[in-house]
């Protein structure tokens, strides 16, 4: 027979458990928002920057909505270590729209493959990732580039999609079992 004692144990795990568990929803949200690789400009020299928000200091420091941001890491450091961090005024107005991922996500959506013309939807970046083709007419990955060189290297590259990259890196490295098919030439081959 439950005592009276017993019951307000109970009532009291169950509402530990419940703030536990808005407040843990809260500390993920903030940590998933502000975690992976940023560009910004450098309020320094002007120049694009590739920084990291210190992600679990955000989602731990403050309560959600107001979290206090710090950078992890920066392209410039640690020569800038001790910088002001004042470009994290960008990532406070916009923490989506700086974010790599979302920046080359839309990038791609609507433009059409320059070897194949296939637009482009919401791209898997896990599987099939694209690629790019360079001004002088190479198909490239993504892993050849820093992220401090992405908004350059939108501007001159072109969008490729995963098909073709695959297409084209199989062509290379197997040469011997890709055979062009020749041009028809002569007189079509009789019906009879
Ligand atoms: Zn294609």
């Amino acid at each position: 027979m439950p005592t009276p004692f017993h019951l307000l144990l109970g009532v009291a795990a169950l509402v530990g458990l419940g703030v536990l568990f808005v407040y843990g929803r809260g500390v993920i949200g903030v940590w998933l928002r502000y975690r992976g690789t940023r560009v910004v400009v450098c309020p320094e020299n002007r120049e694009t920057v590739a920084v990291e928000v210190d992600a679990a200091h955000a989602a731990w420091s403050a309560p959600p909505g107001h979290p206090d941001l710090r950078l992890a890491d920066c392209t410039r450091w640690p020569e800038k270590a001790f910088c002001g961090q004042e470009c994290l005024g960008q990532i406070e107005a916009a923490p989506e729209a700086c974010r790599l991922q979302a920046l080359l996500a839309d990038w791609y959506r609507g433009k059409a493959c320059a070897v194949c013309g296939r637009t482009f939807g919401d791209v898997h970046w896990h599987d099939h990732k694209p690629g790019l083709v360079s001004p002088a007419g190479a198909l490239v990955r993504w892993g050849g580039f820093r992220p401090e060189q992405v908004r350059e290297v939108l501007e001159s590259h072109r969008p490729v999609c995963w098909d073709c990259l695959l297409a084209e890196q199989f062509r290379r490295e197997h040469p011997e079992l890709v055979t062009e098919r020749p041009a028809r030439t002569g007189p079509p081959p009789s019906m009879l």
